[in-house]
């Protein structure tokens, strides 16, 4: 029978509760592979295995599985009877079918100890069968195939390749958490950095448009459509500054602008978090990148906030940053022109604002006040059409 094995990465660290984590790992990958790849994923002594389907397609599950998070690898491979002789021809069978293949290792994990030949001794005899049969060399580093064998209760696992997984925790078991979405390469990155932790991050993006609609059809909506990819069920919040910015215009000190901003995003995402259930925050902020993202504005923003803030890419390098954002296939999408809010901010920003200063800049612009109408305006993407929600 052919399969697809999964092994899983850091769950295999977990105790008590192991089995919630590969309980998540076994719902995202039930979700993308069964009925048309998989008939059904199985959990099996400490690994994942999924009898595969007669149509079954090897590139979409590996697409599919580019997308998942908690695997450290997986491989194609067949479900065998265990016992000695019948793994010798499975072995010998698997090693013909290589092509091009000179040098050849086997590797036995007897995971159920009560089979009644040493690993060891199984290596040697499986190996010795192979190169009998086949002509192959035996090479302990360097080979051109891997011949792997785990012995499970009552079956044997075999196959050829291993390839990496995504790593990271399970979809769905850290929670649920709301990034500050921009657009811009940072803020993809983030989220993606919080789902691959196993967040379930939904997202809020404030534009400068007077409706949503007018975001339909930008990057934002591409950029979304590109994370749920990873988290199918991560929504898309849309909300208006611009109560915010006629406030600002008339009240804001101009060094002081870029600051405030970040306070009143701060502010009101807290809000709309708390009404949603949402347990923290996340933001793409890279330590010193530019002006609101100096260690005093940042403490200034954030001062006194009741929800966590979750900033994944505090020490990365730009060029960290863009590296992840190329593979997980948002870098070019950020870099389309967007009507953002930069254009709007002061060109000399003040670098270290005290957290007094701000707090009370916050209380002359009358701040606390724009909070509750601006998310009456918060909208959520459905996929086609932007619908108002009440955020109570
Ligand atoms: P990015 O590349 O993600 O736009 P940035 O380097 O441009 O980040 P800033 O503009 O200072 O940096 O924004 C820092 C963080 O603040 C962003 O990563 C994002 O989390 C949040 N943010 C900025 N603008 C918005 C916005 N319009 N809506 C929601 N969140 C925003
Ligand atoms: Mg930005």
């Amino acid at each position: 029978m052919e399969i697809l094995l999964i092994h899983y990465s850091e769950i295999g660290t977990k105790g008590a509760n192991r089995g919630y984590f590969e309980r998540r790992l076994r719902e995202d990958l039930r979700a993308r592979l069964v009925p048309s790849d998989a008939t059904e994923v199985n959990i099996n002594d400490c690994r994942l295995v999924a009898p595969l389907t007669e149509g079954h397609d090897k590139e979409r599950i590996r697409r599919e599985l580019g997308m998942v998070f908690g695997i450290a690898w997986y491989a194609f491979g067949r479900q065998v009877p265990r016992e000695e002789e019948s793994l010798k021809a499975d072995c010998v069978a698997l090693a013909r079918a290589a092509e091009g293949a000179e040098t050849f290792k086997v590797y036995v994990k007897r995971v159920d100890k009560t089979y009644p030949v040493s690993s060891d001794a199984l290596c040697r005899s499986l190996g010795g069968a192979v190169a009998e049969e086949t002509g192959l060399k035996v090479k302990m580093v360097d080979h051109d195939l891997g011949i792997h064998v785990e012995i499970l209760p009552g079956k044997a696992l075999l196959f050829a390749e291993k390839t990496g997984g995504q790593r990271g925790m399970p979809r769905g078991s850290s929670g649920r958490m709301l990034c500050l979405f921009s657009g811009g390469i940072d803020s993809p990155v983030a989220a993606w950095s919080m789902m691959r932790r196993g967040a379930l991050v939904d997202l809020l993006h404030f534009h400068p448009y007077p409706t949503n609609e007018e975001v339909i059809g930008t990057k934002i909506i591409d950029l979304h459509r590109v994370l749920r990819t990873f988290n199918p069920k991560s929504a898309l919040y849309l909300i208006p500054h611009h109560r915010y910015q006629a406030a600002a215009a008339l009240k804001a000190p101009e060094a002081y602008e870029t600051v405030l901003f970040r306070r009143f995003m701060f502010l009101t995402a807290e809000a709309f978090a708390a009404s949603r259930n949402l347990l923290a925050l996340i933001t793409g902020d890279s330590l010193g990148q530019v002006a609101s993202q100096t260690l005093e504005n940042m403490a200034a923003a954030q001062s006194g906030l009741g929800l966590p803030v979750f900033q994944p890419l505090i020490s990365m390098d730009k060029e960290d940053i863009v590296r992840i954002a190329q593979r997980i296939g948002t870098f070019d999408l950020s870099n389309l022109p967007y009507k953002d809010c930069c254009s709007l901010m002061s060109k000399r920003p003040k670098t270290n604002v005290a957290v007094d200063r701000c707090r009370a800049l916050e209380l002359e612009l009358g701040m606390e006040s724009l909070i509750a109408p601006t998310l009456e305006d918060v909208g959520l993407w459905d996929g086609t059409s932007c619908r108002k929600i009440s955020p109570h």
